[in-house]
């Protein structure tokens, strides 16, 4: 008998399909040399945090060593939970307070918050694919079963009719992720006005609020003026928002970011308790209090998202061109494109002999396609192009 939870063995011991690809990656920079590899497995943002960042951080590493370094309240330093309230109510209209939020070391911290928050006997949560692959995993450990509802294949919309069948009486949340990895859609105010109806029917159906926890640390990534990404909890009252700053201002590794419990939520305080629990029991009390008091000065700041606008425009003009199927993605800096053979991992291994690394899609849930992160140099994707080029004559002459 192992003296190691199974669970966690398993969990920890195989790496996740894109850190494995990461690796191969660097093996193979190893061997042929950096400018030869043209690797778009990780969504590590490539464009540097906006000056406020640096500006911000030197102001405050040269004040007080002892209160900047010391321990937040557990929910998050009261002045930065303020600042964020009205940040959000100046941006949406909203009339949310500091006692709203909850500082969180990114969104992976705040889903597994909210959901250990929200977790009944029984519960299920809908994810809808192509998802980010975490959420499995993070809905398991919160003791839920995750129930998988498939989006349209043309526009990777969500498909009302699929969603409505999978809802039922233990239904407790649905994750949206708008803007998407991996597929870059990003979900209309229609469609959450539609998808806000279908959810109020079901809550009236079987008696108990149904969450949306929209997860969302690509919001501000969006590259067409039209593009709008609706505030859910203008839409829906039982909303909870798990933010992170880690792409919009380029900072994955230093972990930051917010759950938010609208005032209108059902059984508010509890909700909001729940959540410090929650916070407590997995260990995530007090966000990185250098990065939290960071945070006031740079609501509302981007990194220079243009690059990935190029990027995108360059990938998908030039993939098209070559006749690879794509949609073309509205925001976060992901496309996912279909492989040209059923076997995406199949299509995955041809393309690594091209030295091109693209993420099969299976462990997103929606098999058949790749995922390219463009959240890297515009020139390593213009040096990857004959490649891509060349791997689509195999399959198409
Ligand atoms: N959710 C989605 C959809 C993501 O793509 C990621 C990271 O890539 C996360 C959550 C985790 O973000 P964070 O680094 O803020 O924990």
């Amino acid at each position: 008998m192992s003296i190691v939870s199974e669970k966690m063995y398993q969990l920890g011991s195989k790496r996740s399909e894109i850190r494995e690809l990461f690796e191969y990656g660097k093996k193979r920079i190893a061997e042929v040399g950096k400018e030869n590899v043209y690797d778009f497995s990780l969504g590590n943002p490539s464009v540097p945090a906006p000056d406020c960042v640096r500006e911000t951080l030197s102001d405050l590493i040269s004040g007080d060593p002892v209160s900047l370094h010391g321990y937040t309240s557990a929910q998050g330093d009261a002045g930065v939970r303020a600042a964020c309230a009205d940040y959000i109510n100046k941006t949406h209209g909203t009339g949310v307070t500091a006692n709203d939020f909850y500082m969180t070391c990114g969104a992976a911290a705040s889903l597994t918050i909210s959901l250990n928050a929200l977790a009944g006997e029984g519960d299920e949560v809908i994810v809808l694919a192509p998802y980010f692959p975490e959420y499995k995993v993070f809905i398991t450990q919160a003791g839920m079963k995750c129930v998988e509802v498939k989006c349209r294949e043309e526009d990777f919309q969500i498909d009302f009719a699929a969603l409505s069948a999978a809802l039922n009486a233990h239904t407790k949340a649905i994750i949206i992720n708008s803007p998407n990895n991996p597929s870059g859609a990003v979900f209309s105010p229609a469609t959450i006005e539609a998808l806000a109806a279908l959810l109020r029917d079901a809550e009236a159906k079987y008696g108990r609020p149904i969450f949306i926890i929209a997860d969302e640390p690509y919001r501000e990534l969006v590259y067409d003026a039209e593009t709008v990404v609706p505030f859910i909890p203008n839409y829906y009252d039982n909303t909870l928002v798990c933010y992170s700053f880690s792409k919009s201002l380029s900072l994955p590794g230093e972990r930051i970011g917010y759950i938010l419990v609208p005032p209108k939520a059902a059984e508010h305080d509890a909700v909001y308790f729940a959540v410090c629990g929650a916070g407590r029991a997995l260990g995530f009390v007090c966000a990185p209090s250098l990065f939290q008091k960071m945070v006031p000065a740079c609501l509302g700041m981007t990194s220079d998202i243009s690059v990935y606008k190029q990027n995108r425009d360059l990938l998908c003009e030039a993939l098209t061109a070559y006749g690879y199927k794509v949609v073309r993605p509205d925001g976060a800096f992901y496309l996912f494109v279909k492989a040209l053979e059923p076997d995406a991992r199949a299509f995955g291994e041809r393309a690594k002999a091209h030295d091109l690394l693209v993420v099969p899609s299976d462990s997103f849930g929606f098999p058949g396609y790749v995922r390219i992160s463009y959240c890297v140099s515009t020139d390593m994707i213009r040096r990857s192009l004959p490649a891509f080029e060349a791997l689509a004559k195999e399959y198409l002459g």
